[in-house]
């Protein structure tokens, strides 16, 4: 059968891995030259059921509003008021009382795609610079901790094996640490999430997908007219990001999905560099050595509607953070990006048939966790394919 992708980001390229690998006949239709150019170019890296948290929460709220003018905010929300975004913001709220239930389920995915991307990795030999040291969150503040504590109980019930340690311990576990001057209270630490570059899993598996599994790319934007007609002779499956409802209000489907704006910084000379993956709740930073020759800080989420604009306000929070904590590594030259998580309202992703088009499907949304999720939501969207079809 025939098998339209459209969108070579994490989460196409996933899908166009299992769908190969059960016979269909697939085609990546990306408008980019390469794959993995967008928001599955440059992220944080981690591969972390340890960030399963869902943001929905009155703390948040209150973080948000408190933010609202200040430029270099981890949270910044643009006032201007929007119509997308005042319908989305509502649903967020809607979606509080769902906080516990959506991040037990969050956590269990990625400990599932934790397995399915070793798997990728070992059997079809995918070289990403994966790092396997874990992460460690960091905290400075007691009442931080103390939220983190209640956190770690749900992690647990989902299975991850995340254990509190001491500053002490903080600074054996990742020695780097000790350049800083930083008072830390204690931190948390779990063995079963690593990291990786995404864009070259991206550009590594579309090779793969090409030679091995015959799999064609074509470069092109797809319209809706192209949509229709693949709908007719095969399936479709939209994993657009950020664009995906735009295409999905053609069809005739509504998908709720925001682009928040995050930032990240790459250091291309990371002597000193950390090569145990950071995670640090109060500021929103997470970091990841990215082999060798690199280390990547990112964080910070902006509203600000779809805009690629890399503001300084925003990146100096990285750069700073990085100097405080590792103030040995050479911070001369960083490159600064930034890009837009396709994030829903629950920040659970959307893996589903088209409630108009029985041939089109969806498998996007999939927020600040779409490097950790797109291996097991890809396979997901496989079996309601198979199941339906
Ligand atoms: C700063 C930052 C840090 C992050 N850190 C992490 C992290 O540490 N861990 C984690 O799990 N996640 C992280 N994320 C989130 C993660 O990067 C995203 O969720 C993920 O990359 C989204 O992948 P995607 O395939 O849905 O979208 P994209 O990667 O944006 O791919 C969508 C593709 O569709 C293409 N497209 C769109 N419309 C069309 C069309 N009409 N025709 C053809 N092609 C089209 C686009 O060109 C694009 O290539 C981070 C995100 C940001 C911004």
């Amino acid at each position: 059968m025939l098998a339209r992708v459209i969108g070579g980001g994490i989460s196409g390229v996933t899908t166009a891995y299992y769908l190969a690998r059960k016979g269909y006949d697939v085609t990546v239709v990306e408008r980019e030259r390469y794959t993995g150019m967008m928001t599955s170019y440059a992220n944080g890296g981690q591969l972390s059921a340890s960030n399963a948290e869902t943001w929905n929460s009155w703390g948040n709220v209150k973080k948000g509003i408190k933010w609202m003018f200040q430029e270099d905010a981890p949270l910044k929300i643009n006032p201007k008021p929007e119509l997308s975004k005042i319908g989305w913001m509502a649903r967020f709220l809607a979606n509080i009382p769902n906080r516990e239930r959506n991040t037990l389920e969050t956590c269990r995915m990625a400990l599932k795609a934790h397995d399915y991307y070793r798997a990728i990795a070992n059997d079809e030999g995918i070289e990403f610079d994966r790092v396997e040291k874990g992460i460690l969150h960091i905290y400075r503040d007691e009442r931080e901790l103390q939220h983190a504590r209640k956190v770690n109980e749900l992690y647990k019930k989902a299975g991850l094996d995340r254990r509190e340690v001491t500053a002490q311990e903080l600074l054996s576990i990742e020695p780097a640490l000790q350049q800083s001057e930083t008072a830390f209270r204690g931190g948390f630490y779990n063995e079963q999430d690593f990291t990786g570059d995404i864009h070259l899993f991206c550009r590594n598996l579309s090779r793969l997908l090409k030679h091995k599994y015959n799999v064609k790319f074509l470069k092109i934007p797809a319209t809706i007219y192209d949509i229709e007609l693949w709908a007719s002779q095969g399936v479709v499956i939209i994993c657009a990001g950020v664009d995906s409802p735009d295409l999905a209000r053609y069809i005739g489907d509504k998908l709720s999905i925001y682009p928040v704006k995050g930032y990240s910084i790459t250091v291309n000379d990371p002597k000193s560099a950390p090569w145990v993956s950071l995670l640090d709740d109060e500021t929103k930073i997470v970091s990841a050595r990215l082999g060798e020759a690199r280390f990547r800080a990112a964080g910070t989420a902006e509203f600000t509607g779809k805009n690629f604009d890399i503001k300084q306000a925003r990146i100096q929070p990285l750069v700073d953070w990085t100097r405080t904590l590792f103030p040995e590594m050479n911070t001369e030259y960083v490159t600064p990006w930034a890009g837009l998580r396709p994030m829903t309202p629950s920040m659970m992703p959307i893996v589903k048939q088209s409630n108009k088009n029985t041939n089109v499907y969806y498998n996007t949304g999939h927020g600040h966790l779409g490097w950790t999720l797109s291996a097991y939501t890809a396979n997901q969207i496989t079996d309601i394919i198979e199941a339906t079809q």
